[in-house]
């Protein structure tokens, strides 16, 4: 049976003021795929998740989820249909518990109130407390959010996501700021999360790429288009990629 791919992203591009920040980009991912992006500064990895996520709007091009054709619909839609986007910055409410704060990302939590009386059925009790497991934060479900290390808001902000069921999670740099131990946690729980979910990862840090790249692709971008795609190992001995993304 042949794939079909989940995003479809076909001679993309995206201007700004005359600069090429996305240029004829092609790029395909498959459904559970967990599919890590790395290339230097300025090459457009976050642009891209701008145009895939409705930030920004390509001036040209085919970008689908699915049936969807996203060109067409805002970032509200887009996040309706299942695309959710971790920023590099963790954004937690820092006056509720880490529990609340799930409560209040809960797909068909019927508003902030309803979630923070806690007015749920099993199901729902039932996902909360898998998050809280998943990310690691069972035992400070209680804590402030605010109280956590930096390393635990990235996974509560993970966590806060989830709780939407969205089907393609782009996460843009998520251990920057960890230490080495929070990394490879984090490798951990993105790994345990491709085949249910479809996930993008932009990272720097290539012994976390090493990690969550395994067996599947890495694509490397340089000046908003891709310059080479495969498995991590291949890559790292590509001489193009030695060149512009090492500096060799
Ligand atoms: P990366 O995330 O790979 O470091 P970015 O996607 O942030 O790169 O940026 C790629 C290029 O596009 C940069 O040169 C950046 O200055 C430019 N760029 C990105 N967004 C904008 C914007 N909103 N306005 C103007 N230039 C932008
Ligand atoms: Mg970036």
């Amino acid at each position: 049976m042949k794939r079909h791919p989940i995003l479809t992203v076909e001679d993309v591009s995206k201007t700004y003021d005359g600069f090429r920040a996305i240029s004829k980009l092609h790029f395909y991912l498959f459904e559970g795929e967990l599919r890590t992006v790395i290339g230097p500064n300025g090459a457009g990895k976050s642009t891209f998740f701008d145009l895939i996520s409705g930030r920004a709007k390509p001036d040209i091009g085919k970008l689908e989820f699915g049936d969807a054709d996203l060109t067409k619909l805002n970032e509200w839609q887009i996040n309706r249909l299942g695309i959710g986007r971790k920023f590099q910055t963790p954004s937690v409410f820092a006056e509720h518990t880490v529990r609340d704060n799930l409560l209040l990302s809960l797909k068909g939590a019927r508003g902030v109130w309803a979630a923070l009386f806690h007015r749920l059925d099993s199901t729902q009790r039932d996902r909360i407390d898998e998050l809280l497991k998943l990310i690691r934060l069972d035992d400070k479900r209680h804590w402030k959010a605010g109280q956590l290390s930096h390393g635990e808001k990235q996974w509560l902000e993970i966590g806060m996501l989830l709780a939407t069921e969205p089907r393609l999670l782009l996460v843009d740099e998520p251990a920057a700021g960890m230490t080495d131990e929070e990394t490879h946690r984090t490798g951990e729980l993105l790994l345990s999360l491709a085949g249910r979910h479809s996930l993008i990862v932009v990272e720097h840090d290539m012994t976390f790429v090493r990690q969550i790249a395994r067996d599947g692709q890495v694509t490397v971008l340089h000046q908003g288009t891709v310059l080479c795609e495969g498995r991590f190992d291949d890559i790292q001995a590509n001489e193009k990629v030695r060149e512009v993304y090492l500096g060799r």
